[in-house]
């Protein structure tokens, strides 16, 4: 495919915890894009799943209750922002952040109604182009003719290092052993779904994060970009 028929958009896929929200935020920031955060698309359906008492198991129920999901996401502004979720008029940034949710959006992420409804949504918004896109199968899935696409890694001991240190950063409380063994669940049950599961895009740029810092990364994907 020829470049210029690829899309403005930037995806960046990985594990939990290898840097994806920084670096997607900076990157945004500094090309003047959108930045859509994918998996607070998913831990905000699994907060209003919960709070409907669905059945997760029971797909036509779920099914049934998508369509009274009113979901918005107002992009970061500054660099250390988050960006904001609105599930149903109420603002739910900070109910969705913990490694709980994080632990049933990976569970609602493999109904396959779910993932069809986020799709959707995430490829409507992604029609304005100029996007910076992060998630699991932001590169594979949702938009596979985007013009620039990342893969990141790291080790599972650092990004559940990382994890801890953001959680305490926002006030909650921690078990470093927890965080970690969350953290392989998480990356086992993602790799493992039958539909989307992570995977790096065949064209993606692979870089290991383990040793590198967000400045560093970030340059290094700036370039990429910049560079056409
Ligand atoms: O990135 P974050 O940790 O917020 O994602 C929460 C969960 O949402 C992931 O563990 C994954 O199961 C799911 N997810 C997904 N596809 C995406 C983004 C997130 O399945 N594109």
């Amino acid at each position: 495919m020829a470049r210029r028929e690829k899309d403005e958009i930037v995806t960046i896929d990985g594990p939990s915890g290898v840097g994806k929200s920084s670096l997607s935020r900076q990157l945004a920031l500094a090309l003047g894009y959108t930045y859509l955060d994918t998996g607070a698309m998913y831990r905000a359906v699994g907060l209003f799943l919960r709070d409907l008492h669905i059945d997760l198991d029971d797909d036509q129920a779920v099914a049934a209750a998508l369509p009274g999901l009113d979901l918005h996401l107002f992009p970061v502004t500054e660099e250390d922002g988050d960006v904001r979720v609105v599930v149903n008029g109420q603002e739910v940034g900070r109910l969705i952040r913990s490694p709980e949710m994080g632990m049933l959006a990976s569970r609602v992420s493999a109904i396959p109604v779910v993932r069809t409804h986020l799709t959707r949504m995430q490829q409507a918004i992604g029609r304005q182009g100029r996007i910076v896109a992060e998630g699991r199968d932001t590169g594979t899935v949702v938009f596979p003719r985007a013009r620039w696409k990342f893969y990141l890694e790291a080790a599972p001991e650092e990004r559940a290092r990382r994890r801890v240190a953001q959680l305490l950063a926002l006030g909650q409380e921690v078990d470093s052993q927890k965080v970690l063994e969350m953290t392989i669940q998480r990356d086992h049950d993602d790799q493992s779904r039958a539909i989307a599961p992570l995977l790096k895009a065949e064209d993606a740029l692979l870089i290991d994060t383990s040793c590198l810092d967000i400045e560093t990364v970030c340059r290094k994907m700036l370039a990429v970009v910049r560079g056409g």
